[in-house]
């Protein structure tokens, strides 16, 4: 468990962004499926072109290890208004806000000395083409990449962390993690 001073710290230098809701859970709490992999692999267009997603990440078993090494997960939401949430381009053109705001939390984190794994709800975005296949990632300490990808099953996620999965409307809601230690 993190200790109550430090949690005060963070949760005050959140109230500087957009988090919707967020919730702190144990590592051991989040659920991995083979299943979500193969839906990545069947239906995603994001699947083998970046080094944060399948089968780049590895195994999904090899994801739920490399999860399990940090000993808490804290989970969070942003969202994004769109003018049809079944414009899939629309919708996806909102993730760049989330993972600028995923990207500053992890900040956070390791600015009070904790080592991070950050996933979100996509592929990462930060290089406007990503190295993959053909180099190395350009920036492998502060990639972020999907957790869907890693075979979290977000809604579970959502369920057990008391956080909205789906906002209704026209509202996009994205996920964050940050695992810590
Ligand atoms: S940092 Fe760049 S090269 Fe690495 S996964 Fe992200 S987009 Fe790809």
């Amino acid at each position: 468990m993190i200790n109550a001073a430090t949690q005060k710290i963070i949760e005050e230098r959140l109230l500087s962004l957009p988090v919707v809701q967020y919730a702190w859970l144990e590592s051991g709490e989040i659920e991995f499926s083979q299943r979500v992999r193969e839906i990545c692999r069947q239906e995603c267009p994001r699947y083998g072109t970046s080094w944060s997603c399948p089968p780049a990440v590895g195994a999904v078993e090899e994801c739920r290890e490399r999860c399990m090494r940090y000993e808490g997960a804290f989970v969070f939401t942003t969202i994004a208004e769109v003018s049809d949430i079944e414009n899939l381009q629309e919708t996806l053109g909102t993730r760049r806000g989330h993972e600028e705001i995923t990207g500053q939390i992890r900040e956070i984190f390791r600015d009070c000395g904790f080592e991070t794994l950050a996933l979100s709800g996509d592929s990462c975005a930060r290089c406007g083409e990503c190295a993959y296949p053909g180099g190395p990632c350009r920036h492998p300490k502060n990639m972020i990449p999907c957790i869907e990808g890693f075979g979290i099953v977000v809604p579970l996620l959502a369920e057990k962390a008391g956080i909205e999965f789906d906002n209704g409307g026209n509202i996009v809601t994205w996920f964050g993690l940050i695992l810590w230690r």
